[in-house]
């Protein structure tokens, strides 16, 4: 059933070797590493399919165009999406939200309050700030608790008639929280907000549903999902993505162009402009084959099992702290060790052939919260084992006394 080596056998990197050692990679909430099938579709569509989109009438545009688009089909699909022109596709989670929070501003006005929370990575606190600054809407941020998990109490009493967005993530990459995102959709809707959802760190991990969730608007990336950098996707509601204007004018964007008045293309073109990256579309769709192929339920169960198992034996270790402990968690462990500074954990480990994250992850005000300066990350995929896990204590274990 579950055949853990033949899931590594997919990832051609995973065979490599880092400081003369067997590479252990814990960084997949910064990216996951690449599929063969990925790599094959971007090299095969460039030997034999290259062409832009939506443009030529030769055989070769018709065929880009054509897989171009059983992309957002796939991806339609896979998001238990309604209608295929509500899947956007742009340069990854930044983007999408840059997207909606550029043309967001123009239907606010002054007094408006936009609600993001304590837990957002920096590209979900940042354009609202800027939209803000805009347009004189206001921000108003939902506080964490101690265990990393939202205060949703706290987040009613914001919501009012003023709200006119909530923008928060699915799963902290920082924390591993899982947010209860549909009870955050169902209270925002009451007061008439729109929900955004960031769920950059969970696209690979939970399995989705736009239309069970009733979400306006979903993002993610295709890099954190086994498929190429350079890819995105905002999901948006048709009425809501026909209300937002347009963030970038160019070609494939518009219906008629002169000077006195132009007028855009219908969904999903509108949000398009531009020669998109073709070869990265196409191979996320083989990204997204092998995600489904294996179930996310699957996916979660496996992650979750590493995820236990890690948290049980990094606890074992004296002077281990925890950020992030939701009972609701995804596979991802930040920590510190007393007295000991993160940077100094990762540069070990990276001797030792693991790879970790630490710093900030994106996060500065999570930081603030705890008042720490960062924290070192282990964030799990798939392809991930607990062979690997034990090789990773262990290599805590000796940086831990190295360094004290
Ligand atoms: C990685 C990440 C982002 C940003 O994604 P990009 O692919 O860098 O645009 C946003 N939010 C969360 C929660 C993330 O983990």
């Amino acid at each position: 059933m579950f055949d853990i080596s033949k899931i590594r056998s997919q990832f051609p990197i995973l065979q490599r070797k880092i400081n003369d050692k067997k590479l252990v990679y814990f960084d997949n909430g910064a990216s996951t590493q690449k599929l063969q099938s990925v790599i094959d579709t971007v090299s095969n569509y460039y030997k034999e399919e290259n062409s832009n989109v939506h443009r030529g009438v030769h055989f070769l545009s018709g065929l880009a165009t054509d897989k171009f688009e059983e992309s957002r089909d796939v991806i339609r699909e896979f998001l238990g999406a309604k209608h295929t022109h509500e899947i956007i596709f742009t340069k990854g989670t930044t983007d999408s939200i840059n997207l909606v929070a550029n043309g967001f501003r123009s239907l606010l006005k002054k007094g408006d309050e936009i609600i993001i929370s304590e837990l957002e990575h920096h590209s979900n606190i940042v354009p609202w700030q800027m939209c803000c600054e805009y347009s004189g809407a206001v921000l108003k941020i939902i506080p964490l608790k101690d265990n990393g998990e939202l205060e949703i109490n706290e987040f009613e009493s914001l919501l009012s008639k003023k709200t006119k967005l909530v923008a928060i993530s699915h799963v902290s990459n920082s924390l591993g929280t899982i947010n209860p995102i549909k009870e955050f959709i169902e209270k925002s809707h009451k007061v008439g907000a729109k929900v955004l959802i960031d769920g950059a760190q969970a696209a690979s991990h939970i399995s989705l549903n736009m239309q069970e969730l009733d979400v306006d608007m979903y993002c993610f990336s295709a890099h954190k999902m086994y498929g190429p950098t350079g890819v995105g996707v905002l999901y948006g509601k048709e009425d809501i993505l026909n209300e937002i204007p347009p963030y970038q004018g160019g070609g494939e964007m518009i219906k008629d162009v002169s000077f006195e008045k132009t007028t855009y293309a219908c969904l999903p073109h509108k949000f398009e402009a531009g020669t998109p990256n073709i070869a990265g579309v196409i191979a996320f769709k083989s990204a997204i084959d092998f995600i489904s192929d294996l179930g996310l339920n699957t996916i979660y169960e496996h992650e979750n099992y590493l995820l236990d198992y890690a948290t049980k034996e990094i606890l074992k270790i004296e002077g281990i702290k925890i950020y992030g402990t939701s009972e609701s968690k995804s596979g991802i462990i930040s920590f510190n060790i007393d007295g000991i500074h993160p940077y100094d954990i990762g540069v070990l480990l990276d001797k030792m052939g693991i790879a970790i994250r630490t710093g900030n992850h994106c996060t500065q005000p999570i930081m603030e919260r705890f008042n720490i300066p960062g924290t070192a990350r282990i964030s799990l995929a798939i392809y991930n084992t607990k062979e690997e896990i034990d090789v990773c204590m262990a290599a805590i274990k000796k940086a831990k006394q190295m360094l004290s």
